[in-house]
C-alpha cells in the first residue's frame, strides 16, 4: 500500500525531527500533497491513524494535508495552465509538447511538537 509507506516515511522525519529538538511529543504534521501525486488524502488519513497508534511519540497527531493544484507549462507556447483539467494537451494551442510544473509533491512543510 502506498499511502502507508508514504506515512511511514512522514513519521520517521517527524520523529526525528523532534528528538533533533528534543521533544518528545509530535502534536501535528502539516503536509503539501500535490494533485496528481498518485496519494489518495483519505487512503493517507487511514494509514495515518493506523500508524500512529503505534508509536507512542506520534499518539493522537493529527495530520493536516494541504491539496497543491497541479501546473503544466507549454513548451510550444508558454502557456501555463492546470494539469487536471486539460492533461497533456495545452488549451491554448493544442500541442503535445508539455510538461508539469508541479503537482506531483509529497513534503512535509510544518511539525508542530513539544
Ligand atoms: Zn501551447
Amino acid at each position: 500500500m502506498h499511502e502507508l509507506g508514504i506515512v511511514f516515511y512522514i513519521i520517521d522525519d517527524a520523529k526525528k525531527a523532534a528528538t533533533d529538538n528534543g521533544l518528545t511529543s509530535v502534536r501535528r504534521v502539516t503536509l503539501d500533497l500535490g494533485e496528481v501525486s498518485g496519494v489518495v488524502p483519505d487512503l493517507l488519513q487511514d494509514a495515518w491513524t493506523w500508524a500512529c497508534r503505534r508509536e507512542p511519540m506520534m499518539e493522537g497527531c493529527e495530520l493536516e494535508v494541504c491539496e497543491m493544484e497541479a501546473a503544466s507549462v507549454c513548451e510550444a507556447c508558454g502557456t501555463e495552465y492546470g494539469t487536471v483539467a486539460y492533461g497533456r494537451i495545452c488549451p491554448a494551442c493544442g500541442s503535445e509538447r508539455t510538461h508539469l510544473l508541479h503537482g506531483r509533491e509529497v513534503m512535509i512543510r510544518e511539525i508542530e511538537a513539544y
